[in-house]
């Protein structure tokens, strides 16, 4: 059997952007995915956590239309028909995934992959009863949820069971951890009409986020009626006769369903691969240590996305496991490989948000962690009340921020909590992208009557 150009391990973001562009060149490529095409942001992530995030904002959007003059009813959600039309479209984007590949002219196997050893200088690949030779194999196999020794962590759930699973709808829950997944699986469940509960060991959600961003949104989600319980040690979980208690020093807490939204780790996925037999060096996550072309250090052998290192960007605690990420360094390296094109990620100005309700969304750094760059930096900064509330009496808020560098004028990070947040930051990530200044900002016109504008019109520095 001649061996494949490349064969990629893991149908998700990363390994199926790699196999299509790498065929696009002509190379011979096979797959395997364990589960389902699409992986994690398709088929368990931000596909279908985002409808459920629309789904969310509905009642808070009804109550805003009688501002205006609608007479409306109060909604009802019927949790069953939304979870199902959420599957059968996340069960159609799986079969376009497929269909993609199928259309590169792809090999796709369905099963667990792992790579046996060497043929000569072909790695071979066993997916289940098949085997196939490849030149190159590309590790793309994603992360999963951590499980830390927590007594009676088997009694939660992840977040795997909320935006893939079909559920009763939880009336209490207990969420543990306020990481990106955290918080926003607490406001949709909030936003359907659960008793919402986030327990949280550190005193804000969301470490490593700018710091006025982390107060402003918590002060958003306590007041859009989310319990938040911060500086608070989880000692274990216990079934009760009425649901599962949440135990520790602090507050007992009581749901019918407790998530576990402490971290993702590729640990799990990684071990079972057969790469410490080749020596491929791990992190202490599981994560494989790649080069600029994400090439682990046992050549032919690469890693991209979420079970990769980022090419050593990830080390210093930035937080780069996102879909697009995965895609571009698929990309990037069948660039590399089949295309003689050195072309690299740009890991300075990712954006990034969190669906939270309001949203966050950010680009950049934070106003932290430019002062620890050694950055002298300007601080810009605005809160409103959005204009689509003045007709009514909302608690929610618009935060924006810029940190400039004082040297040069650089705007090196902009923030935001509140509407939209997540739009508005993909544009500005060009501009950022592009190295704007403050000037800049300040000589762009103005798009009158947005919420956005307010990002070129913050003129006067705010702290020094
Ligand atoms: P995955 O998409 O995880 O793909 C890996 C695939 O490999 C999986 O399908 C898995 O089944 C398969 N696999 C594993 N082991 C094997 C094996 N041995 N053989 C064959 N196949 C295997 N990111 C965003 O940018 N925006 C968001 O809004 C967002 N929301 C998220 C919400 C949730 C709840 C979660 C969990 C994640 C979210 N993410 C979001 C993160 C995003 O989903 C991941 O960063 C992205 O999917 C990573 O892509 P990947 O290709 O590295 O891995
Ligand atoms: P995060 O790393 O974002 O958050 C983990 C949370 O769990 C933190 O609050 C952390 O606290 C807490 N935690 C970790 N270990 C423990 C422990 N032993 N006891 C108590 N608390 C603990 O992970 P998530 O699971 O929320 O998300 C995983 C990744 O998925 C994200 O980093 C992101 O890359 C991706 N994602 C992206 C989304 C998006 O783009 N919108 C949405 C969802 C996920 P502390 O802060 O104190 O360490």
């Amino acid at each position: 059997l001649a061996p494949l150009d490349l064969f990629v391990i893991g149908g998700g973001s990363g390994g199926v952007a790699a196999a299509r562009r790498a065929a696009s060149y002509g190379a011979s490529v096979g797959i395997c995915e364990a589960s389902r095409y699409g992986g994690t942001c398709v088929v368990r992530g931000c596909v279908p956590k985002k409808l459920m995030h629309y789904a969310a904002s509905v009642p808070h959007a009804v109550r805003v239309a009688r501002d205006y003059g609608w007479e409306l009813s109060d909604p009802r959600l019927r949790w069953a028909q939304l979870q199902a039309v959420r599957n059968r479209e996340t069960a159609r984007l799986e079969g376009v995934y497929q269909s993609l590949l199928d259309k590169a002219g792809v090999e796709r196997l369905t099963g667990r992959g792992r790579i046996l050893g060497r043929d000569g200088d072909a790695f071979v690949v066993e997916v289940g009863e098949q085997r196939r030779l490849a030149r190159r194999v590309l590790i793309a196999v994603g992360a999963r949820a951590e499980q830390p020794e927590i007594p009676g962590l088997e009694l939660a759930v992840t977040s795997d069971a909320v935006v893939e699973g079909e559920i009763p709808f939880p009336r209490r829950v207990a969420v543990l951890g306020a990481g990106y997944i955290g918080v926003e699986l607490a406001g949709i469940l909030n936003g359907c009409g659960a008793e919402v509960t986030v327990v949280l060991r550190g005193d804000q959600p969301l470490r490593g986020f700018d710091d006025d961003l982390r107060s402003d949104l918590t002060e958003q989600m306590t007041r859009g009626g989310i319990r938040m319980l911060p500086l608070t040690r989880v000692d274990g979980l216990e079934r009760t006769a009425s649901g599962i208690a949440v135990r520790g020093p602090h507050v007992p807490v009581e749901a019918d369903l407790v998530i576990a939204a402490l971290g993702r780790k590729p640990k799990p996925n990684t071990a079972s691969l057969g790469l410490a037999e080749l020596g491929v060096r791990l992190t202490a996550n599981g994560a494989a240590y790649v080069d600029v072309g994400y090439e682990t250090n046992v050549k032919g052998i690469f890693a991209v996305g979420d079970c990769c290192d980022h090419g050593g960007n990830a080390l210093d605690g930035a937080g780069f496991d996102l879909t697009p990420i995965a895609i571009a360094e698929g990309r990037a390296f069948a660039e590399r490989q089949f295309n003689q094109n050195p072309q690299v990620v740009r890991y300075d100005t990712v954006p990034t948000a969190v669906f939270s309700e309001p949203e966050l969304g950010t680009v950049g750094l934070s106003e932290a962690r430019a002062r620890a760059l050694g950055y002298d930096v300007a601080i810009y900064r605005t809160r409103f009340k959005p204009m689509r509330y003045t007709l009514g009496d909302h608690h929610r808020r618009t935060l924006m921020k810029l940190v400039v560098d004082r040297d040069g004028d650089r705007v090196l990070g902009c923030h935001m909590v509140g509407d939209d947040a997540a739009e508005i930051i993909q544009g500005l990530a060009v501009a950022l992208t592009a190295g704007a200044t403050k000037a800049q900002f300040d000589e762009t016109v103005a798009l009158h009557p947005t919420a956005a504008e307010e990002f070129v019109t913050m003129y006067q520095p705010a702290a020094s």
